[in-house]
C-alpha cells in the first residue's frame, strides 16, 4: 500500500494573508499529521493567483514530498481557481469529471440552473485525477499523481477540509503515530528549566521537547509536552527527569496526558 511521510501542505487564500482569516488549516493538518505519524515537512500561504499557486507547488516539490495538501480555492466562484491553476502547472487539461458531478448532484440536486453551472464549474479537475467527494459541502477535491509525488487538492471550508483529509489522506499516513507526555508545572520559571529541556533536545534528536510559560488564576505555570514518533524513545524516562528536576528546584509537576 502507498504510504505517505514527507508533505508539504499550500494554503491558498488571500484572505489568509491580509488577516481576515487565522490559517487554522495549518494548525490542525500540523497536529493531525504529526500526530499520526507524518512529517509537514515544510509549508507556504498565498493568494488565490496563478502565478503565486505555481510558485507554491515549485517551493513543495523542492523539498520531495510524497504528499502536497493544498486547501481552498475549490468553490463555484471566479476566484477559485486551484484545480486550474494545478491542472495548469502539471500541463494538463481540466477535464469535467462526471463521478464527481454525479456526487454533488445526489447529496445535493441542484435547485436552479445557476447551481447547475456551478457544480459543473466544480467538476472540472486536471485529467488523470481521482475525484474525492465532499460529505460536508459541496467542491470535490482531487487527488492527482505527479511522479514520486501525490497532489491532494483539498477545499478551504474548515469542515469540509477536515472530513476530507481524514477519509481520504489519514489513511495513507504512517501506520505508527506519535506518542506523548504533557505536563503543568508550577513554582519554577522557565529559565530555570531550560538547560534540563535544551540538554534533552541534544541528546535526543528523535524526540520534540517544548515548554510553554502561560498563567493560571495570577499565578505562573510551565506547560511542558514531550512528543516523539520513534517507537524506540522513551518518553516514560525522560519525563522521570523532568520530574526529578522540577522537584530538585522546589516545584510541583501535574502530569495531564
Ligand atoms: P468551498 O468548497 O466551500 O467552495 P473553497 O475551497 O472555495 O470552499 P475558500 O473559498 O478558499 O474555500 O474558503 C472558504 C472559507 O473557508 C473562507 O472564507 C475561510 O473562512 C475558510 N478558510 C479558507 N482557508 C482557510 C484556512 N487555511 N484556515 C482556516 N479557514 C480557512
Amino acid at each position: 500500500m502507498y504510504m505517505i511521510r514527507r508533505v508539504f501542505i499550500i494554503n491558498i487564500g488571500t484572505e489568509l494573508l491580509i488577516g481576515r482569516t487565522l490559517n487554522g488549516n495549518l494548525l490542525w493538518l500540523g497536529s493531525r499529521i504529526y500526530e499520526r505519524g507524518g512529517e509537514v515537512v515544510g509549508s507556504i500561504t498565498v493568494h488565490d493567483r496563478y502565478d503565486d499557486i505555481h510558485y507554491a507547488l515549485g517551493c513543495a516539490m523542492a523539498r520531495s514530498p510524497e504528499a502536497i495538501i493544498t486547501t481552498g480555492g475549490l468553490g463555484p466562484t471566479y476566484d477559485d481557481i486551484t484545480m486550474d491553476a494545478v491542472a495548469r502547472w502539471l500541463g494538463r487539461k481540466l477535464v469535467l469529471n462526471p463521478d464527481a458531478l454525479d456526487f454533488m448532484q445526489r447529496l445535493r440536486p441542484p435547485v436552479s440552473e445557476d447551481s447547475k453551472k456551478a457544480y459543473e464549474k466544480m467538476a472540472m479537475l486536471p485529467e488523470g485525477a481521482i475525484p474525492l467527494f465532499n460529505y460536508v459541502g459541496a467542491a470535490p477535491g482531487a487527488i492527482i499523481s505527479y511522479g514520486e509525488t501525490r497532489i491532494f487538492v483539498l477545499p478551504g471550508v474548515p469542515s469540509e477540509m477536515r472530513d476530507m483529509f481524514q477519509r481520504y489522506v489519514e489513511p495513507l499516513l504512517g501506520s505508527y503515530g506519535a506518542k506523548g507526555i504533557v505536563s503543568l508545572i508550577r513554582g519554577i520559571y522557565e529559565a530555570q528549566i531550560s538547560p534540563l529541556i535544551a540538554k534533552i533536545a541534544r541528546e535526543h534528536p528523535e524526540v520534540y521537547i517544548k515548554s510553554h510559560p502561560g498563567m493560571e488564576a495570577g499565578r505562573s505555570v510551565l506547560r511542558v509536552e514531550i512528543w516523539t514518533q520513534s517507537v524506540n524513545a522513551d518518553l516514560e524516562k525522560l519525563y522521570k527527569e523532568v520530574e526529578k528536576y522540577v522537584r530538585a528546584h522546589d516545584g510541583e509537576i501535574e502530569r495531564i496526558a
